[in-house]
């Protein structure tokens, strides 16, 4: 139950006079466990840097309070590496970012927090190899986690991989509440405003399970539609068609976002804008492309969402990353830099017509919505030749396997690029007829499940690069068992995954 959550943090034996004092240490062991009921977290892996997070529950109303922070090159904290103090502030919601440098590349590290007498637990992390270096990097691909509709099972068994990084493509909340499927219920309606998104946040941040995967590897987080609301466009949403309030909105809702993610202070907001693209390098085997496909988006062409095509999406002036980002990825594709260039981002790219063959018909949220912007994307791939372009994809509660081309119609002789998009952590899919009907019409899909909630396991930088998709048994049963599903390998120098 959601208000169990709730109720658990408004026992907090802290009190709000008490803790306007920064400095409060005793008689507050009782509290061990509520102080940091939201967990620990690290993220964007340098090779010489990493962030820290951690949030101390406290009622509203509490003052700010000196959070001291530990980073140790052992689990016991016998050498430690680096350490310091910082204050956890109201207006930050108590959230501490630590964004270090200085670090050595390519190892484990452990952390902890104390504050108020309290000590949290430990999290592991770690950073990112060195320039020269050829190790492969391991990773979880993850993205949708609905609260409601099943438990963050998968999380537990991602927690217990052997792994180096956790990216997450979005979706990390669910603001509304939809579907069939209710294990257990937000208990509150849709954030709006800035205190309602923080409540939102604590409530999925409560889970043990993904608190364990934070615990336990640095994530690489973007975020999707709903960590606003469901289907925005940049300053667009259906529920808030006044741009100017839809920002006030979107600056409550990335703000919360950014209090709850160990993400680096440069994609800390500023009013309704947050920069939360970017490159991370991980030795000369792999670059990773983070992308933000919402927040600079041009507005859903067409009525409803899924259409026959209308002359309005195929406007070469729709963008789907904006001028500045588009601008960015084209520069980024051309330096090969790396043996793998992975695009991490939100939804699927390949196209996918569920259409009749004399009337096509497609999902406009998606870059379906967007194709002269996914031409553009594919031509740079084309002109640039970055090195092994792999493609992740999210928001679509499915697993797709698929091959990418300048023309999904009439496809070259090979694809450009890979794309394996990850189906959700918890959140219901769509229907398997409507995916066999999607691989009968779209022979670039080499793949396609809805059915399955998980994961995706990852491998890449080496020789060959190797996606397994990951499937919980029972998503409603909270101790379920996993599976691979299917394996699918990339080889160097030959775009397109072959079933392993
Ligand atoms: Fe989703
Ligand atoms: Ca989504």
């Amino acid at each position: 139950m959601a208000s169990a959550g709730l109720g658990r943090r408004r026992f907090l034996a802290l009190s709000g006079a008490s803790l306007a004092a920064p400095f409060v240490c005793r008689g507050l062991a009782a509290a061990s466990a509520e102080l940091f009921a939201l967990g620990v977290a690290s993220g964007a892996p340098r090779p010489d840097g990493i962030v820290l997070w951690t949030r101390l529950d406290l009622p509203a109303g509490s003052g700010p309070v000196e959070v001291e922070w530990e980073l140790a090159s052992d689990e016991r904290f016998r050498v430690i590496a680096a350490r310091g103090r910082g204050f956890a502030l109201p207006e930050n919601a108590h959230s501490i970012h630590i964004d270090l440098s200085g670090l050595g590349p390519d190892r484990w590290y452990w952390y902890r927090f104390t504050a108020a007498g309290v000590r949290s637990r430990t999290g592991r992390t770690r950073t990112a190899p060195a320039p020269g270096s050829s190790r492969p990097i391991r990773f979880a691909v993850a993205s949708c986690q609905n609260w409601e509709q099943g438990y963050f099972t998968a999380w537990w068994h991602i927690a217990r991989e052997d792994l180096d990084l956790i990216v997450h493509l979005g979706d990390y909340i669910y603001e509304n509440s939809w579907g069939k499927t209710k294990v257990r219920r937000h208990g509150s309606g849709a954030p709006t405003t800035l205190a309602e998104y923080r409540e939102r946040y604590a409530l999925y941040k409560s889970d043990p399970d993904l608190q364990d995967a934070h615990a336990a590897f640095p994530f690489l987080s973007v975020w999707d539609d709903h960590e606003v609301v469901n289907d925005y466009q940049n300053d667009r949403s259906d529920g808030t068609p006044d741009p100017a309030a839809f920002l006030r909105r979107r600056a409550a809702a990335y703000k919360a976002y950014y209090e709850h993610m160990p993400m680096p202070a440069s994609a800390e907001p500023r009013g309704p804008d947050a920069l939360i693209y970017g490159t991370y390098r991980f030795g000369e085997g792999l670059e990773i492309l983070l992308l933000d496909d919402r927040q600079y988006r041009s507005a859903h062409a067409c009525r409803p969402a899924r259409v026959a095509d209308c002359a309005e999406r195929l406007d070469p002036a729709r963008t789907m990353l904006g001028v500045a980002q588009e601008r960015w990825l084209r520069d980024s594709l051309a330096r090969r830099s790396c043996r793998w260039t992975m695009i991490a981002q939100q939804t699927r790219i390949a196209e996918l017509d569920l259409g009749k063959p004399e009337e096509p018909s497609f999902w406009l949220d998606g870059w379906d919505g967007y194709p002269a912007a996914r031409r553009r994307l594919m031509d740079a791939i084309a002109e640039a030749h970055p090195a092994n372009p792999l493609v992740l994809g999210g928001d679509v509660h499915s697993f797709w396997v698929a091959d990418l081309h300048q023309d999904f119609r009439r496809p070259g002789p090979a694809p450009l690029a890979t794309e394996i998009v990850g189906t959700s952590i918890t959140s219901e899919g769509p229907s398997d007829a409507s995916v066999k009907r999607a691989l009968a019409r779209n022979p670039h899909l080499k793949y396609g499940r809805a059915d399955k909630r998980g994961y995706v396991s990852m491998i890449a930088g080496g020789s060959v690069s190797t996606a397994r998709l990951m499937a919980v048994d029972d998503p409603t049963d909270a101790g379920s068992g996993i599976s691979e599903l299917a394996r699918f390998a990339i080889e160097d120098g030959r775009p397109g995954a072959q079933a392993a």
